[in-house]
């Protein structure tokens, strides 16, 4: 049996999972797949009989090859023991008459956190002989702060995260600068998202940088392309499915569909892993917000980046490139890395692609696609909440719009919808949707909402106010290398020696 993963861009490709994890991405630009993903097969009647963490540890375990399994044992109890809120990790609640998952349970209340908790502890295991790494990230606002909760306190490892001044809600900011631990750096960009993020790539690409970081010192990213960040999201597709039977609403062995609201891509496509791995899945309904280059696919084949972006109130989906994207392409043109190599070129070239015929029939069996607009995500939640008194966040509620579409055409499959964000992550949109005013301190609007809806503020969104600041850097886009220098200095070896402050 194989035990390697390749490149989406070059099937010669053979590398370990640990150094998929090491590296993010391919040399040829490709992204780490699995090949044949179908023959691994899980024996998924055994899983519905394990909790969340033992179900983690079967999946990793066949993802993951050369972790032994000691190295998973530990990740998953590292990850998942204490950091969520509830003991299921991911719950399931029943809704009117479908079924909501609820992925925002971590220590940041988005679902990023069951990939960033797990991904750093997989990451310990890669490094070896006392060598380090630093996570360089650029955060539009939900990666940054799952991302340094995950990393905050670990060994041999340290994290800086760039967040556009002006860019991110006042929640988001507040959330990332006062993150505790001494290994984790905050710093603001006079620029945008793009600014910082354009700055990061070129960082990763500084050979001279690399050179003055020493040998024991490797930079890399906690991208949603990382195989360590995708592969822990399988598990609560597996776990949702057993939720249900284990309540009643589904038999052992009948399918179900799972709506996703979506940017990168890769929330959804860790469902289709789990549907290739054998769990029993007829549809994924994909949404897009007004970014809706995914939903123009669907109907077409051609994926066309040139075209306006907006700012929605769904704002982490607010993408244009659905990076994880090229691993379907991969799987549904039947490995073909020549031809995902050729229409990546032409996305790069020109701004888009166009795949054949055969190619989008294929990813229709298993998708269906279609976006919400700001007013669709707004209506949505008022809607739920009056008629069902359950709060949904705009992410979570640009799928349900999309959900209800796709029901038409097949209203008996049983449905889960994937619930992305705690309402009061994003609690301006929120609140416009179902409180008749609201206040303009960010603050007295969740307690508004608290006080109308009962619904509970997670503990970090309530504590976060009273939180000392802890990084006030605002720099430049131009001192962005300097700024990785000093902090390389600082994390790995000021405190070794314990001389500073
Ligand atoms: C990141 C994010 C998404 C999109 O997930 P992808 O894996 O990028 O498709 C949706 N909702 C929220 C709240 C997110 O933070």
């Amino acid at each position: 049996m194989n035990k390697y993963y390749t490149s989406t861009r070059n099937g010669s490709v053979q590398i370990s999972a640990k150094q998929a994890i090491k590296k993010g991405f391919a040399d040829d630009k490709g992204l780490f797949v699995y090949p044949d993903l179908e023959k691994l097969q899980v024996n998924f009647e055994k899983l519905l009989k394990l909790n969340y963490q033992d179900i983690a540890r079967a999946v990793l375990t066949i993802l993951l090859p050369d972790f032994s399994a000691d190295e998973i044992d530990e990740s998953v109890h590292a990850a998942y023991q204490s950091s969520f809120d509830t003991q299921k990790i991911t719950p399931v609640v029943p809704v009117d008459n479908f079924h909501i998952l609820e992925l925002f349970h971590g220590p940041t209340s988005a679902f990023k956190d069951v990939g960033l908790q797990l991904l750093p502890q997989l990451m310990k295991h890669v490094l070896v002989d006392n060598n380090k790494v630093m996570i360089l990230t650029a955060t539009s606002g939900d990666t940054g702060k799952a991302a340094l909760e995950g990393f905050k306190g670990l060994d041999n490892m340290g994290i800086i995260v760039f967040y556009p001044d002006g860019g991110v809600s006042k929640i988001q900011k507040l959330q990332m600068i006062t993150t505790g631990g001494n290994n984790t750096k905050v710093a603001a960009i006079e620029g945008n998202f793009d600014d910082a993020q354009t700055n990061v790539k070129r960082i990763f690409n500084d050979q001279a940088l690399k050179k003055s970081l020493g040998d024991d010192v490797s930079l890399s990213s906690a991208n949603s392309i990382n195989i360590g960040r995708l592969i822990p999201q399988v598990v609560y597709y597996f776990d949702s499915y057993k939720q249900l039977v284990n309540d009643g609403s589904i038999e052992v062995g009948q399918k179900v569909n799972f709506t996703v609201p979506t940017g990168n891509f890769g929330d959804v496509l860790a469902g289709y892993y789990a549907k290739m791995l054998g769990l029993p899945v007829n549809k994924f309904v994909v949404a897009c917000n007004e970014n809706n280059v995914l939903a123009n696919f669907f109907n077409h084949g051609v994926y066309d980046r040139n075209r306006p972006f907006f700012q929605t109130v769904a704002p982490s989906m607010d993408i244009q490139i659905s990076s994880n994207f090229e691993r379907l392409l991969y799987y549904k043109s039947g490995q073909d890395t020549e031809y995902v190599k050729q229409l990546m070129d032409d996305l790069e070239d020109s701004g888009k692609y166009e795949v054949s015929k055969e190619v989008l029939a294929n990813i229709q069996q298993d998708f269906y696609c279609g976006y919400s607009t700001d007013d669709d995500i707004e209506r949505s939640i008022a809607e739920v909440y009056e008629q069902n008194g359950y709060l949904m966040d705009p992410h979570t509620a640009a799928g349900y719009k999309v959900m209800r579409d796709y029901q038409k055409l097949d209203p008996e499959t049983p449905m889960i919808l994937l619930s992305t964000a705690s309402p009061y992550k994003f609690v301006n949109a929120v609140a416009n949707a179902v409180l008749p005013e609201t206040s303009a301190d960010v603050q007295q609007v969740m307690r508004d909402l608290h006080d109308a809806t009962n619904a509970p503020i997670p503990d970090n969104l309530r504590k976060v106010w009273d939180l000392p600041v802890r990084h006030e850097s605002v720099i430049q886009k131009d001192q962005m290398t300097d700024y990785v220098k000093q902090k390389v200095e600082e994390v790995f070896y000021d405190q070794d020696q314990g001389t500073r402050n």
